[in-house]
C-alpha cells in the first residue's frame, strides 16, 4: 500500500505539564472537526512518533514508541493537525451503499436502486435506455445494504470460482477451496493449504482485474513466492497480467471506497 510522507518527530521532547494542557485542549478542538477514526499504535520497534493516513480505511494512525504515553501520541497529533486534515480532505469520498449512489460492476458505472418493493429478495441487474444500467434491490430499506453486500460476495465468489477453475485446469493445479472475505491489505492471498482467499472489491474491478488476481493465487499453488518461476507460471496463465498489475496500484485504492462505512471500521 501507499504511504503518505508523514511527519515524524526528530525525538520525542519533554513536554512540560502547562504545554501538555495546552496541547491537549488544542488536539480535542482539532479532532472534532476530522472525520476520522485515530489509532494509537505502541510498536516496539518504533524509535520515534510517526503519524499516516490509511487510505483504505480512512483512518489515521498514530505509531508511537513503547516507552510513549498517550499524552505524547495527543500532542504530536495535534501538531500535525493540519497536515492530517489536508490529507483527508484529499482522500476521495466513500460511497456507502445507499439507494442512487453510482458503483462500478465488472468494471462498468451501475446506480443502485433500493427499490422498497416487497415480496421478493431478488437482486437484479436492470439495463436502462439511455442511462447507467441498475442494480435493483428490492425488500425493506434498512436491510438493503446488507443485502447488497451478499448479493456482490456472490457474484465475486461466482466469478472468482469460475476463473480459479479455468486457471487451476490449464496449470494443471488444484485449490481446496476459495473463500471471498472483506479484506483491505490484500486483493487475495493463498494458504498453505491451498485455500485462496479474495477481497469481494474485486467484482467492482474490470473483469480482467479479477482474472488476474485470480491466476497470481493459483501460481502460488505451486510457488509459494515471487520469484522467476512464480511469475512464469503467471505470465502463463494470464499474458496480460502487467497491465493488470499497474491497473490495482493505480486504481485499486480507489475500490476502498464502496461500502466503506464513514468511521472506516477495518483497517489496511
Ligand atoms: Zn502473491
Amino acid at each position: 500500500m501507499r504511504k503518505a510522507r508523514a511527519p515524524a518527530s526528530s525525538k520525542s521532547p519533554p513536554v512540560s505539564a502547562k504545554r501538555k494542557t495546552a496541547a491537549s485542549k488544542k488536539m480535542v478542538g482539532g479532532l472534532e472537526d476530522i472525520s476520522a477514526q485515530v489509532q494509537v499504535r505502541r510498536h516496539p520497534g518504533a524509535r520515534r512518533l510517526t503519524l499516516r493516513i490509511s487510505r483504505t480505511s480512512r483512518s489515521v494512525i498514530v505509531t508511537i514508541p513503547v516507552q510513549c504515553d498517550l499524552d505524547e501520541a495527543g500532542t504530536f497529533l495535534s501538531r500535525h493537525i493540519d497536515w492530517v486534515r489536508e490529507r483527508l480532505d484529499s482522500l476521495p469520498d466513500p460511497v456507502p451503499f445507499r439507494d442512487s449512489a453510482a458503483m462500478p460492476l465488472r468494471g462498468e458505472p451501475h446506480k443502485i436502486v433500493f427499490t422498497g418493493a416487497p415480496g421478493t429478495r431478488i437482486v437484479s441487474v436492470v439495463a436502462v435506455a439511455g442511462h447507467r444500467p441498475e442494480i435493483r434491490v428490492p425488500g425493506s430499506l434498512d436491510t438493503a445494504p446488507r443485502r447488497l453486500r451478499d448479493w456482490l460476495f456472490e457474484e465475486a465468489r461466482r466469478d472468482l470460482g469460475k476463473r480459479v477453475a479455468h486457471h487451476t485446469t490449464a496449470l494443471n493445479l488444484k485449490a481446496k477451496r476459495i473463500a471471498v472475505r472483506d479484506q483491505t491489505s490484500r486483493w487475495g492471498s493463498c494458504s498453505t493449504t491451498s485455500i485462496l482467499s479474495f477481497s469481494w472489491r474485486l467484482i467492482l474491478a474490470p473483469p480482467h482485474i479479477l482474472d488476474y488476481v485470480a491466476a497470481h493465487e493459483v501460481a502460488h499453488l505451486a510457488e509459494m513466492n515471487h520469484g522467476p518461476r512464480f511469475w512464469a507460471l503467471v505470465a502463463k496463465a494470464d499474458p496480460d497480467y502487467a497491465a493488470a498489475k499497474t491497473w490495482l496500484q493505480i486504481y485499486g485504492h480507489d475500490l476502498h471506497r464502496y461500502g466503506a462505512s464513514i468511521d472506516g471500521a477495518s483497517e489496511a
